[in-house]
C-alpha cells in the first residue's frame, strides 16, 4: 500500500512509514493512493467466513504487499481475538456489539491491530519503541491493553486525575509490564499539551524514539473495517442483503472506516452519523459550510469533539462532492436530555443498557427509519459498554449492568500509577530518569 497525504496528493510513503509518523509533515491525513475491489464472490459468500477470515481477507488485500501472508495472519488472528456480534432488539433494528474485547470499546480493535503492526515493524530496530498517549477515558484503556506485552514496545498513558470512570481508571493503572500510567493533577487539555510539547521536544527526541497511538494513525482505521464486513456476514446468513449502519460519531473515525469498507466493495445502503450537540458534520451536510467550534462536554463524552479529526478522510473519500456525501450519509444530532430518554427507551423496551453514546447512535437509526422507511435492517453500532459510564447513565438502570467478568478481577489489582504535576520539565524528567 503507498499513501498519499491529503494535503499533497503527489507525496507517496509506504504503509510502515504512514504508521510510525501517524500524520504527514504536512499536517493533512495519510489516504491509500489505491482502494482495491474485494472480489465479488468473497461479498457473495461472505457469510462462509469467520470474522478473523474476513479480516484477514480485507487486511491482505490493503496491505498484503507490505507484509508477508503468514506474519499477516498471525497479526490478524492475534489481534482479533473477540467477537462483536449483531444481536436483534426486534424483526428490524439491531445493535453491532463491539465492546466485547479487552478495554470492552470499539477503540480495541484499532488499538491491538495497531501495536501488534507497530511491533512488527519495530523488530528490525534496536530501540524501543515509546508510546505516549494522553486520554480523556477510553483511548488511553484500548491502547494500555493493546499493547500490553508486545515486544520493542512501551507506553505511557497521561490521564486527568478524578477525571475518568473506575473501570477506565482501572483499565490504565493496573496493567505493570510495558505500560507506565502518569496520573496528572489537571485536565485532559493539560495531558494532550504535554504529550505534544513532548513531540516538540528535539532533546527527548533524540534520546527516546517516540511515536504517538493517534485515532487518525491508518493502522486505527483498517481493523475498523472488519467488523463491518462481519455484520454484513452475520446478516447474510439470516437471508437479510439490504443494510443501514448507524454509527455514534465523534472524531468520525468509526464511520470512516465503514466508508473505506463500501468502498472495498461492502454492498452498503446508506451510512448514518449520530452526533451529541458537538454538530459540526450535520450541520456542514445541511448547509455546506464547515465550521469548526470548541468542544462542549456531554454525558457521551467520547464524542465531544468540535473539530472532528477524520472528517477530512472522509472528504477526500469522496471527491469533496457534497451531493455524493449527501446520497450516502444522513446525519441526525441530539442533547443529553434526548440521549437519557433513549437510554430509558432502550432499558424499558427492550431491557437493553446502552452506554450514552450507544443510545445516540439508536435515536439517530430511528430517525433515519422514519425519514426513509424501507425493506433494510437497520443496524446501529454499540461503542463501549455501559459499565464504563456510571456517570452518564441513571442509577436506576445503571444498578442493573453487569460487569464482565475481567472488569471484576481489574478491581482486585493494585493501582500502579506515578503522580504528575503539570508541569514539563518533570514530565521529561521522569521520562529521561525511566528510560
Ligand atoms: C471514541 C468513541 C466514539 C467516537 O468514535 P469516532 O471514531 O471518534 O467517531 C464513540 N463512542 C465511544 C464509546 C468511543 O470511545
Amino acid at each position: 500500500m503507498k499513501l498519499y497525504s491529503t494535503n499533497n496528493k503527489d507525496l507517496r510513503v509506504s504503509f510502515e512509514e504512514a504508521v510510525f509518523n501517524s500524520l504527514p509533515q504536512d499536517k493533512g491525513l495519510y489516504m491509500p493512493v489505491e482502494i482495491p475491489q474485494l472480489d465479488p464472490l468473497f461479498i457473495k459468500n461472505i457469510q462462509q467466513y469467520s470474522l478473523q477470515e474476513i479480516a484477514f481477507t480485507v487486511a491482505n488485500a490493503l496491505i498484503g504487499d507490505d507484509i508477508p501472508r503468514e506474519d499477516l495472519k498471525n497479526i490478524v488472528e492475534d489481534a482479533i481475538n473477540f467477537d462483536a456480534p449483531v444481536k436483534f432488539l426486534d424483526s428490524t433494528t439491531a445493535v453491532l456489539e463491539l465492546f466485547h474485547g479487552p478495554s470492552y470499546a470499539f477503540k480495541d480493535f484499532g488499538a491491538r491491530f495497531m501495536s501488534r503492526v507497530m511491533g512488527y515493524f519495530a523488530k528490525d530496530g534496536d530501540q524501543l519503541l515509546d508510546v505516549l498517549v494522553a486520554t480523556s477515558g477510553d483511548t488511553g484503556g484500548a491502547v494500555a491493553l493493546g499493547f500490553l506485552g508486545v515486544a520493542g514496545t512501551r507506553v505511557t498513558i497521561l490521564y486527568p486525575k478524578g477525571k475518568v470512570s473506575k473501570v477506565q481508571e482501572e483499565q490504565l493503572t493496573t496493567n505493570g509490564q510495558n505500560i507506565r500510567a502518569l496520573e496528572v493533577d489537571g485536565t485532559f487539555d493539560d495531558c494532550q499539551a504535554l504529550v505534544k510539547q513532548a513531540f516538540n521536544d528535539q532533546e527527548l527526541n533524540q534520546q527516546l524514539r517516540l511515536t504517538s497511538a493517534n485515532s487518525i494513525n491508518i493502522a486505527r482505521l483498517i481493523p475498523q473495517t472488519f467488523y463491518y464486513f462481519w455484520a454484513y456476514a452475520q446478516l447474510k446468513s439470516q437471508g437479510i442483503n439490504e443494510v443501514v449502519f448507524t454509527v455514534p460519531s465523534g472524531n468520525f473515525g468509526n464511520i470512516g472506516a465503514g466508508l473505506l469498507a463500501y468502498k472495498l466493495g461492502l454492498p452498503v445502503k446508506h451510512f448514518v452519523a449520530g452526533t451529541n450537540v458537538n454538530d459540526v458534520v450535520p450541520r456542514f451536510l445541511q448547509s455546506g459550510s464547515y465550521d469548526p467550534k470548541p468542544s462542549i462536554q456531554t454525558l457521551a463524552n467520547a464524542m465531544d469533539v468540535g473539530n472532528p479529526s477524520n472528517w477530512v478522510r472522509i472528504q477526500d473519500l469522496f471527491a469533496h462532492n457534497l451531493d455524493d456525501l449527501r446520497a450516502l450519509i444522513s446525519s441526525y444530532t441530539y442533547t443529553d436530555e434526548q440521549t437519557k430518554v433513549a437510554m430509558q427507551e432502550l432499558y424499558d423496551k427492550y431491557n437493553y443498557i446502552a452506554c450514552p453514546h450507544t443510545a445516540i447512535a439508536y435515536m439517530a437509526a430511528e430517525a433515519f427509519k422514519k425519514d426513509f422507511p424501507g425493506e433494510y435492517a437497520s443496524v446501529f453500532l454499540s461503542t463501549a459498554h455501559p459499565c464504563k459510564f456510571p456517570d452518564g447513565i441513571e442509577a436506576s438502570i445503571f444498578e442493573h449492568v453487569t460487569y464482565p467478568k475481567g472488569a471484576t478481577e481489574l478491581a482486585e489489582k493494585p493501582k500502579l500509577a506515578h503522580d504528575l504535576k503539570v508541569s514539563y520539565e518533570e514530565f521529561k524528567t521522569y521520562l529521561l530518569d525511566n528510560k
